[in-house]
């Protein structure tokens, strides 16, 4: 008898082997059939009992959400998109699921109800769907790096450096509020909160990860980074997990081509790895679609959309067009887009990109050479002196899912930019220091993985592609 996952059962080709197999019962019909998960899979294992020998008691206890493990044989299965189940010769109840108070019954429930229930969520076809491609996404992100020279660095989460910040930033506090120090009218002083210097959470890693890629060339982080927004979009989380490429020698083209061609091949490695995760949730979305009203509905299924990515060019267009296009657009007042009329210089809203995304490119587009004004103060100034070598990547259905630049590698400049932000020098002397100690020409980007998550499983909320989201209504845990 040899324990298999049900992965490994269903694949297989050889019946008659006798199996062991634990998991959790989906459902139990008929005194006679439970449908059993064990995660490997979005597909259960049909578990055909022998009720007549099998005991009253343990009959009962076969209740949705139990664990359970069996011992049996398998045999082609008659059942209706099934090849094969298990003959059951034993079964043991390893876990009783209470019926009248296990929450995740076996019916629809809504999102927002098993948001609630994020510590069980899983247990879903759905939700154990989601989580296996982010799972696979995750390690094909590693492999992408790892296999084109990145090194992996683990940047800090706690930092000192909050210039770019921008009020988003979550204080790391380690008094109590009693033994705090306080200023001179009374108040407690957390510029000295943690261990007498101000600190915060990280907002992204991009600072730290430049001096990886100044020394050894071509870096990457992929971790949690941390922002106050007290919005509640389907795109933001006060917790999310960065991928933030950095590297030497690379202008803003090599940094598009880098982008686009690490966004085509994660999502070409999850086409081939998730195939029957991304089948389910193609089904899902699919019937989502269906409910909606026609001129709302996704001209293609999210297979087709992941192929299309895959497959096309992302345009890509200055910032300076955009606006153009976007000035003689006319937005159509009744169905999807109704945005203002933007004007050179504003940052571009979500209605903007996904107009430019969804109805004018209708592919992938890479904006380029933003306004200097709206963007960070490390950002490579062009020769025009109003715009840099910025970059954001924009997604269906998603707008920005990437925002990165040419890196201002000129010590001058750079000094004049920080102090028309009023960034002290001392502050960031060590990133300085880059500059002034064999600077060159380098770039790179900064992913949220959620959204790359939530374009891929085709999940509309940012809050159903994270295992615990932390929004301002919930961290509780
Ligand atoms: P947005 O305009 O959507 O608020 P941003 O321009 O503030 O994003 P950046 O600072 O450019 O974001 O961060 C890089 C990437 O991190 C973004 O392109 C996006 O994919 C992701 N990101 C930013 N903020 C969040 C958030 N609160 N939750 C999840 N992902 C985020
Ligand atoms: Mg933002
Ligand atoms: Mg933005
Ligand atoms: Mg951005």
């Amino acid at each position: 008898m040899t324990e298999k996952n049900v992965a490994e059962i269903l694949k297989t080709d050889t019946v008659l082997q006798e199996v062991h197999v634990k998991g959790w019962v989906r459902t139990f019909r008929s005194n006679r059939f439970i449908a059993l998960n064990d995660g490997s899979t979005i597909k259960n294992i049909q578990c055909v009992i022998d009720f007549e020998n099998t005991d009253e008691n343990t009959l009962k206890r076969i209740t949705t959400g139990a664990a359970i493990a069996v011992n049996g044989t398998v045999v082609e299965s008659q059942g209706r998109g099934q090849t094969v189940e298990i003959q059951v010769s034993e079964i043991e109840i390893l876990g009783d699921s209470n019926p009248d108070e296990y929450p995740i019954q076996p019916k629809k429930h809504s999102f927002e109800f098993l948001r609630e229930n994020a510590h069980l969520r899983m247990r879903t076809n759905t939700f154990s769907a989601v989580m296996r491609v982010r799972s696979k996404l995750s390690f094909a992100v590693h492999k992408y790096f790892q296999e084109n020279g990145f090194n992996y660095v683990n940047t800090p989460i706690i930092t000192g450096s909050d210039a770019e910040g921008a009020g988003e930033m979550f204080r790391v506090t380690n008094f109590e509020d009693n033994k705090a120090p306080l200023t001179e009218d009374g108040k407690i002083d957390y510029s000295k909160d943690f261990f007498g210097k101000e600190t915060n959470l990280t907002v992204s890693g991009q600072l730290e990860a430049e001096t990886f890629a100044m020394s050894l060339g071509k870096a990457y982080t992929f971790g949690p980074t941390f922002r106050a927004e007290n919005s509640n979009t389907t795109r933001h989380l006060a917790e999310f997990w960065m991928i933030e490429p950095e590297v030497a020698f690379m202008d803003l083209d090599g940094n598009m081509d880098l982008a686009e061609d690490f966004i085509k091949s994660v999502i070409n490695d999850v086409l081939e790895n998730c195939k029957d995760d991304l089948a389910f949730l193609d089904q899902r979305l699919t019937q989502e679609e269906k409910s909606k009203p026609q001129a709302q509905r996704s001209e293609m299924s999210l297979l087709e959309k992941l192929k299309f990515v895959v497959k096309n060019n992302f345009k890509r267009v200055s910032y300076t067009e955009a606006i153009d296009i976007l000035r003689n657009s006319k937005p159509n007042k009744k169905k999807k887009f109704q945005f203002p009329i933007t004007d050179w210089g504003a940052d571009l809203q979500s209605e903007h990109e996904r107009f430019l995304v969804e109805k004018h490119f209708k592919c992938p587009v890479i904006l380029f050479d933003y306004p200097a004004n709206i963007k960070a103060f490390y950002m490579r100034l062009n020769d025009d002196g109003k715009t840099v070598r910025a970059m954001d990547v924009l997604f269906p259905g998603i707008g920005e899912i990437v925002g990165g630049s040419q890196r201002e590698e000129r010590y001058d400049v750079l000094v004049e930019k920080m102090k028309a932000l009023d960034i002290e020098e001392q502050e960031l002397w060590w990133y300085l220091d880059l500059r002034k100690y064999g600077t060159a020409v380098h770039s790179g980007f900064g992913l949220g993985f959620e959204r790359l998550v939530q374009f891929t499983t085709g999940m509309s909320n940012i809050r159903d592609v994270i295992p615990f989201p932390r929004t301002p209504q919930n961290a509780e845990f």
